[in-house]
């Protein structure tokens, strides 16, 4: 008898758009696998609870038991979340990136032929960004205006660590910013074992060490001691470059770099974020892993997803590579402007999904799922953020786009 592989995968669909997309791509999702292994192989999915629905049914916004499920599966693919306003959660999407450690926030940036994008030659951009997820000022360790604790910390930065740089310490609010060498040490990991095995060329570590000296610079100088000492034999660092170029001349450092170029190292080097964002317009080409702190890396996944089409197509993965633990999810939110509307672009969750696909090693199921959507998007068959730009275009709701991309695996 032959043996059917079954995954058991929780879902949040999500609120806002999250119902329409959901139930146009699980259907997609479905006769992909089935196109590629002919019933070999099968996902068991199972509705959890979070956000609104979660709510509405049981008053918490993340219950108990969604934990548990995903605990249990170690996966799950979830739709955009509402951000409750008040109450105790300050965002359902972090809460399970901190509960589940899921210490890298994976995105990946490619342009589709056919997209509308704001640059010359979007093609260009092609990069995988890695995102620590679990520090930075997002550990939310903040003390508001007039928080008696604010003037606690303040009395103490002033008396006891001689700090004499707060402008105005009766009126400032406070905030914390922890980056560990553990934290930025196992994301840079991940990043690098990824350009290694994917054959990628470099891993740029980005950060903002001018000014933020022990963490940001904390995080790059981790980094590079991590690519050092292990990866060794598969990378070559812009530290390394430096340093042959004190001891021995620039002749001999660039010698150094080709050599490492011509052997297929991983090249390592650093870039400050504020020039990596002029960078990714200017010369998109020259990046391509990208490994860096939680604050920057929301800002630098926004402004590349902007570069290549918009939000609509971005897909993210939230991963801690140790435990195996993942969760995939469309990068935008709840788009309330569109919601129930059938204008919402479902490709952000397929891609997800893809990803997902790709994680379970299901490579053929998710290459079907891509090309479909290739091939959608040359033919302009697509949803309204895309046909209000295109000339021509066929506009398609949410739900026949994804029945559009069956015709199409
Ligand atoms: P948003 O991403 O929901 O919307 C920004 C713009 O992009 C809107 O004009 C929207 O119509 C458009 N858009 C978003 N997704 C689209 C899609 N699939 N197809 C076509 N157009 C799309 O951002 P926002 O308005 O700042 O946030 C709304 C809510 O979503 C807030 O509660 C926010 O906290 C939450 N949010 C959740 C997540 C998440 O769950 N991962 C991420 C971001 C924001």
């Amino acid at each position: 008898m032959t043996h059917i592989e079954e995954k058991i995968v929780p879902y949040i669909p999500g609120d806002g758009v999250g119902q329409e997309i959901w139930q146009a791509s699980q259907p997609v999702f479905d006769a992909a696998i089935q196109k590629a292994y002919q019933g070999q192989k099968k996902i068991l999915w199972q509705e959890i609870l979070a956000g609104e629905k979660a709510f509405d049914q049981t008053g918490e916004w993340l219950p108990e038991a969604t934990l548990e499920a995903i605990h249990e599966a170690k996966i799950a693919i979830k739709g955009p979340l509402t951000t409750p306003v008040g109450g105790g959660i300050r965002s359902i999407n972090v809460t399970l990136r901190q509960k589940l450690d899921l210490f890298a926030c994976v995105r990946p940036v490619r342009y589709f032929k056919g997209v509308p994008s704001p640059v010359k030659e979007p093609e260009k951009t092609d990069m995988v960004i890695f995102r620590e997820n679990t520090e930075d000022v997002y550990a939310g360790i903040e003390f508001a205006i007039d928080d008696p604790k604010t003037k606690k910390i303040i009395d103490f930065l002033q008396q006891e660590l001689d700090v004499t740089s707060i402008r105005f310490p009766e009126t400032s609010g406070i905030g914390i910013k922890p980056i560990s060498k553990e934290g930025s040490q196992r994301l840079v990991h991940s990043a690098i074992d990824y350009a290694v095995k994917q054959g990628r060329k470099s891993v740029t570590l980005v950060h903002k060490g001018n000014i933020m000296k022990f963490t940001e610079g904390g995080f790059k100088n981790w980094g590079y001691d991590l690519a050092e000492s292990s990866f060794k034999e598969t990378t070559f660092t812009m530290r390394q470059f430096d340093k042959i170029k004190a001891d021995k001349g620039a002749d001999a450092a660039q010698t150094a770099l080709k050599e490492a170029q011509v052997s297929g190292k991983v090249i390592i080097n650093d870039v400050i974020a504020d020039n990596f964002l002029q960078q990714i317009l200017l010369y998109p080409e020259r990046y391509d892993v990208v490994a860096t702190t939680n604050l920057n890396g929301d800002y630098i996944s926004d402004a590349l997803a902007a570069q290549v089409g918009g939000i609509g197509i971005s897909p993210g993965a939230n991963i801690n590579y140790h435990t195996g633990y993942a969760i995939f999810e469309a990068t935008h939110g709840t788009a309330p402007d569109i919601a129930g509307l059938g204008k919402a672009n479902p490709s952000s969750l397929l891609l997800s999904g893809v990803m997902m696909l790709e994680y379970f090693g299901w490579q053929e199921a998710a290459d079907l799922i891509t090309q479909a959507i290739e091939q959608a998007l040359v033919r302009k068959q697509v949803t309204s953020d895309f046909a209000h730009q295109l000339p021509d275009a066929t506009l398609l709701s949410t739900q026949e786009f994804g029945e559009y991309l069956i015709t199409l695996l």
